[in-house]
């Protein structure tokens, strides 16, 4: 499975969002994450250790 991602990638990750939508875009890459999901445009940041274990699969590098 590739898990590689860059600035801008559509990743899904293991949980889906409450708005029912699955797919987030990378928005910011450091130490944190910050991705931001599709639909809502909702923004969450996650340290990468927890957004590597919480990705599913990476849609659109
Ligand atoms: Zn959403």
């Amino acid at each position: 499975m590739d898990k590689e991602y860059k600035l801008g990638s559509i990743v899904m990750m293991k949980k889906q969002h409450p708005c029912g939508t699955n797919e987030w875009e990378v928005t910011r890459l450091g130490a944190d994450i910050k991705i931001k999901c599709i639909k809502c445009g909702r923004s969450i940041m996650l340290p990468r250790i927890d957004f590597n274990k919480k990705l599913k699969k990476v849609i659109n590098y």
